[in-house]
């Protein structure tokens, strides 16, 4: 026998990855998870399917566009395809299609090869991946409420936490910021109104609140007084009191206020030992964040809402973030991370990752939170979704990902998702959608020259 056919013979071919083939795309959009979720598959001319998802909050026309550059295409060619489609993503939300087909890819080259995702990234650094909880306090509460509150994660295993601090926890009290008088109230209507409506249904309440709410930071006029750090000071301690000094905690949303407010505010929280501050400011305002980080001894963490890793670099160059924090359904998907990843690491800086979305979001965060070295934590969002790993069957046979604040990943090929659970997708589906899985024909003959350059 020839040393070629020898080699032929090792390698799986029962699904034939060379003849693989794109056929189809379908999408299932759910309520409260807690998000609104896009769950995405990619049919073949096999058997194999690839799941992917949608950003959360996020509109499944993104991935839809491009079902007919897709279909016909071999699904292995992960990065080829990638760099077809990638013209069609964009910041945020519009990351979300090319970066939830991306995973789907993945998943479907992982199990035409038989291999796990993180193992095609280049391997494993770590077994246990450490999961930090995003923990949220309803209604109004007290600074030592919401150390009750992040104990009790803290007593559930997870070993990483995170909260919010800011002006939302100002907004009735006399006295703890200002503004003009009419952006002020401006400001606490759309916090009232806050809400996420349905296509079709664009009231001018939603507008307003759509309006305000895109204010940039050093456009709002919005400054906290003495009494308003006092406020959020004391209530950061006695979160710390409860919850004790020993554990990480990062800090969110503290709204958009100006850069020398953002200052004021790092000064006072530094003594409580703060993991990283995030999104302070626009991450396209480099030269704001290195005024911020200039003067600040809190560490500084953004990301979420960036796509490709060149618009990730003028930030990482700059030197003045600590951390970076991509959310894969916005960064361009799996591979593209892991270059993020990558190159923070070669500036001295490390990734978490920010996650909002499904167990399939999760699972491809988890891979290549395994693969990349300078990973720090995952974002969960889910602890009180009772149904969140039930929508998913995972190749492990296990119910829960996380245990005990870590996920472990087997070996199971591609991204270690048997199957979804239709039943449960079904029960939660999102009120304004006629069914999961529908037909995307309509879609089949979108067309347009595709070129960036003449
Ligand atoms: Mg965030």
């Amino acid at each position: 026998m020839k040393e070629s056919e020898i080699l032929e013979d090792n390698i799986n071919t029962y699904s034939s990855p060379k003849d693989l083939r794109i056929t189809d795309i379908r999408f299932a959009k759910i309520t409260g998870a807690p998000m609104d979720c896009i769950m995405l598959k990619i049919l073949t001319n096999s058997s194999l399917v690839g799941y992917g998802e949608v950003r959360d909050w996020s509109s499944m026309t993104y991935a839809s566009i491009l079902k007919s550059r897709l279909v016909g295409e071999n699904p292995c060619n992960v990065d080829k395809i990638f760099r077809k489609i990638k013209q069609f993503g964009g910041q945020s939300r519009m990351g979300g299609g090319v970066s939830g087909i991306e995973l789907a890819l993945w998943d479907l080259a992982g199990k035409a090869y038989g291999v796990p995702v993180y193992q095609m990234l280049g391997g494993s650094f770590r077994d246990k991946i450490r999961i930090y909880s995003d923990t949220d306090c309803e209604g109004k509460h007290t600074g030592s409420q919401m150390g009750q509150a992040l104990k009790k994660r803290k007593d559930m295993g997870f070993t990483f936490l995170k909260m919010d601090l800011g002006i939302d926890q100002l907004l009735d009290v006399p006295g703890a910021m200002n503004a003009p008088f009419d952006f002020k109230q401006d400001i606490i209507d759309a916090s009232i109104n806050n809400m996420y409506p349905s296509k079709g249904i664009r009231t001018d309440r939603y507008r307003k609140t759509l309006e305000i709410n895109n204010v940039a930071h050093p456009f709002t006029n919005l400054h906290i007084t003495e009494k308003g750090f006092d406020i959020l000071e004391s209530y950061l301690k006695d979160a710390r009191e409860v919850v004790g000094y020993e554990i990480p905690l990062a800090i969110d949303h503290i709204g958009h206020i100006s850069v020398t407010d953002c200052i004021k505010l790092s000064n006072r929280i530094e003594k409580y030992n703060i993991s990283w501050l995030e999104d302070a400011l626009p991450w396209q305002y480099t030269e704001q964040y290195k005024r911020l980080s200039n003067q600040t001894r809190v560490p500084l963490a953004t990301g979420e809402d960036i796509y490709l890793k060149e618009n990730f670099k003028p930030l990482l160059d700059s030197g003045s973030i600590d951390i970076i924090h991509p959310d894969i359904l916005t960064s361009g998907g799996i591979l593209e991370t892991k270059k993020i990843g990558d190159y923070a690491q070669s500036k001295g800086i490390g990734m978490a990752i920010h996650m909002a979305e499904t167990p399939i979001a999760c699972m491809a965060a988890a891979h290549i939170a395994k693969a990349t070295e300078n990973f720090i934590a995952l974002e969960f969002h889910s602890v009180d979704i009772p149904w969140w790993d039930s929508l998913v069957n995972y190749s492990n046979g296990k119910d829960k990902i996380i245990e005990n604040g870590f996920i472990s990943l087997s070996d199971a090929p591609g991204l270690g998702i048997e199957s979804l659970n239709d039943e449960v997708i079904k029960e939660h589906m999102h009120p304004d959608e006629k069914g999961i899985w529908l037909s995307t024909k309509e879609w089949d003959g979108e067309w347009s020259h595709d070129r960036i350059w003449s």
